[in-house]
């Protein structure tokens, strides 16, 4: 049985005493929310914070804003985030993304802030200690070499997140606070493409809401590989959010990759779509174009040649969702459960 290192345990009831520990302790301190990714990492001793600072009691993070956009606590769970009209109704990605994260369980204690904050992951990192210390471990976790790319400097650990590609498509920011004050960032800029410094956020900040624009004349749509239909985490994940006016032309198109490298990011293959009709034709060139830019790496499960290649594809089932095709048996052959 793998059992968690000691560690101290702190349950501030605001943010603002969240951030004042955070400080004080330093990057020793480690932020919690549903512990779902967090506490199987500390047993197998990728992290070992000194500190534990519990967000649980924080009801600042449980809030829900509907005015031209939409505010969303960092602290809500994701069948919070799935039973919630407006995540359904308005943004339609983000409701299958989190919908299609892991398991119910893990759901009901899994926070938007975590899955955004998610550590990245790898078959060389995600083993016990003994697993690692028998490899002579890696640059992600306390050894030299990279077992993925022996002649890279950097892991390339993927991210795994769901949420984040479907609110990277959605135009989403997020709000950090910390001791010394608060910034906005869009959601697209806090990651980094580098499976160790993954993310742009500074260990002294607590992340506390999404901000997502106006979804008016918006449609949105989220399509995640993965081996199970339920329980594993993407190893591709496509979300595309499409702006059209009253006579099915483009306005704008965002098209947002998960799983195909350290961090979610956007791609060039909305922009192949404004001025045009959602035809078949452009559906296949933004598809081509948004599979240029997959790098899947061989650290996680299934074929990363295969990952790549159904790229084109995956943007075509999201395409074609927000055209209004009917993709349900397709939805049903993939993610093995309707949406
Ligand atoms: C079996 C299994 C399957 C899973 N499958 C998936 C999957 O398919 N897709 C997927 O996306 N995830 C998956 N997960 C991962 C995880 O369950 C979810 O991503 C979940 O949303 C994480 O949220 P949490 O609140 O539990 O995060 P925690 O474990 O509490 O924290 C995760 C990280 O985020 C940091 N953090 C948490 N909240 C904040 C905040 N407000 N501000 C700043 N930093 C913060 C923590 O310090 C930690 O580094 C899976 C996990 C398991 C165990
Ligand atoms: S990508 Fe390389 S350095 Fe990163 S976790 Fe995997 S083996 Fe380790």
């Amino acid at each position: 049985m793998m059992r968690l290192p000691w560690f101290g345990f702190r349950s501030p009831s605001t943010v603002a005493e969240a951030a004042k520990i955070l400080a004080a302790e330093g990057p020793q301190a480690m932020l919690i929310a549903g512990g779902t990714d967090l506490l199987p990492n500390m047993k197998r001793r990728h992290q070992t914070p000194a500190t534990l600072v519990s967000l649980a009691r924080i009801e600042a993070l449980k809030h829900v804003a509907n005015g031209s956009g939409t505010t969303l606590g960092a602290g809500l769970t994701l069948n919070e985030i799935v039973a919630n009209p407006a995540a359904r109704e308005k943004y339609a990605g983000l409701y299958q993304a989190a919908a299609q994260v892991a398991t119910v369980h893990l759901r009901n204690m899994g926070t938007l802030g975590g899955n955004l904050c998610l550590d990245t992951r790898c078959n060389y990192y995600n083993q016990n200690y003994e697993w690692r210390k028998a490899i002579d471990f890696c640059l992600k976790k306390d050894g030299e070499i990279c077992w993925v790319a022996t002649a890279s400097k950097r892991c390339v650990a993927t991210s795994s997140t769901d949420c984040a590609p479907a609110l990277i498509s959605l135009g989403a920011s997020v709000r950090l606070v910390s001791a010394k004050g608060e910034r906005e960032v869009a959601l697209a800029d806090l990651y980094r493409n580098d499976g160790i410094d993954y993310l742009a956020r500074r260990p002294d900040e607590v992340l506390t809401e999404v901000k997502l624009p106006q979804a008016t004349g918006w449609k949105s749509s989220y399509w995640k590989l993965r081996r199970r239909g339920a329980f594993d985490f993407p190893v591709l994940g496509v979300a595309a959010a499409v702006k059209t006016a009253r006579d099915g032309t483009v306005e704008e198109a965002r098209i947002a990759l998960g799983a195909v490298a350290s961090r979610p990011f956007l791609t060039k293959g909305g922009e192949l779509l404004a001025g045009r009709k959602l035809s078949d034709e452009a559906i296949a060139e933004a598809g081509a174009k948004v599979a240029s830019a997959a790098k899947p790496m061989d650290n996680t499960d299934l074929d990363l040649y295969w990952r790549k290649g159904v790229v084109a594809e995956f943007v075509g089932y999201a395409l074609r969702e927000i055209r209004g095709d009917d993709m349900r048996a397709t939805r049903l052959r993939i993610a093995r459960y309707a949406l």
